[in-house]
């Protein structure tokens, strides 16, 4: 990328421009993506620790591009973000979403899923059409308020005043908030006695290596010591926790151990097609 200065300073500032540049041309596939309609949603089934049944569901974007195949999500969302186009694409999978629950409840009944979750950006909640449009993806599908959670990464929730009132209607029309991620920000720990919070993901990066079972107790302790402060934390504030990204049986134990109620992760489901969610239920509703 070539800066433009005075006369004999022409800098070259590496990957500077490229990226903006980049957001942009990838903004127009998007577009075309969009009214084309090439994203669809897969659904992440979140799970019980204690009973292995599923209670809920994450919905994650996908994106069908014609050429380059599946594309997932962190290749596309921040374009997305950058551009602006993640209203559209957020509203998209929150209707979505929305339908498809509306669905799997008329066929399963009303406890056969407590809650989807639809992931937000920060983005979204600076659009002043964004409750609104909640609002009316839930009733255009005769679901009620306290039928959707909304997960927000710390980063976007820190972006001040706007947001936060947005926020508070959110919680006061009794749309669940959950932060994801937990953990990972820099201020997780005061953010939630601003933040209407209901519900904390503990990070995937807290997961990792919970299980190991060294010889020296201290050496586990520390590994432990995340997961185990912020369900302590999560129990003292009254919040749900959910445990992401579990991998195998000795991490559902170990945070079973301490205390963990919900999780998710690839050991106990992957990200599916919305057929093979209904399949799952169906074969949750035999048992
Ligand atoms: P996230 O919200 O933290 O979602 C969890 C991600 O971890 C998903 O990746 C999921 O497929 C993956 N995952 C789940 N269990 C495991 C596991 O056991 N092991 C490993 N290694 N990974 C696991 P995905 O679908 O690629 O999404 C990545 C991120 O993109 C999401 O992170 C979320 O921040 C963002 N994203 C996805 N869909 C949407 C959307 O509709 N809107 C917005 N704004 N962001 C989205
Ligand atoms: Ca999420
Ligand atoms: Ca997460
Ligand atoms: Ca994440």
């Amino acid at each position: 990328a070539k800066e433009r200065g005075k006369a004999g300073h022409v800098r070259y500032v590496p990957g500077m421009e490229e990226p903006v540049l980049a957001h942009i041309q990838l903004g127009g596939e998007i577009r075309r993506g969009l009214d084309a309609g090439e994203f669809r949603v897969v659904y992440q089934p979140l799970v019980a620790l204690g009973t292995g049944r599923i209670v809920g569901v994450e919905a994650l974007v996908r994106w069908n591009h014609p050429i380059r195949g599946t594309v997932p999500p962190i290749e596309f969302i921040p374009a997305a973000e950058r551009t602006g186009l993640i209203v559209e694409l957020g509203r998209f999978v929150l209707r979505e979403t929305c339908r498809q629950t509306a669905a799997w409840l008329a066929e399963f009944g009303p406890d056969a899923l407590q809650r989807p979750a639809v992931n937000v950006s920060a983005r979204q909640l600076h659009d002043p059409d964004f409750v609104a449009d909640v609002l009316a993806a839930l009733a255009d599908n005769g679901l009620s308020t306290d039928r959707l959670v909304l997960e927000l990464t710390e980063s976007a929730v820190l972006r001040g005043g706007q947001v936060s009132q947005t926020l508070h209607e959110l919680d006061r029309l009794g749309i669940k908030l959950a932060l994801d991620d937990f953990g990972t920000g820099e201020s997780s720990l005061s953010l939630l006695r601003a933040f209407p919070a209901a519900i904390v993901k503990l990070d995937k990066s807290f997961v990792d290596g919970i299980e190991i079972d060294d010889a020296s107790p201290s050496a586990r302790d520390a590994r432990q010591a995340v997961a185990r402060a912020v369900v302590q934390l999560a129990d003292a504030l009254g919040l749900e926790t959910v445990a992401e990204g579990i991998e195998n049986e000795a991490q559902v134990e170990q945070l079973r151990a301490l205390g963990y109620v919900y999780g998710q992760g690839y050991h106990l489901a992957r990200p599916m097609a919305a057929g093979d969610f209904t399949a799952l239920l169906a074969a949750q509703r035999a048992d």
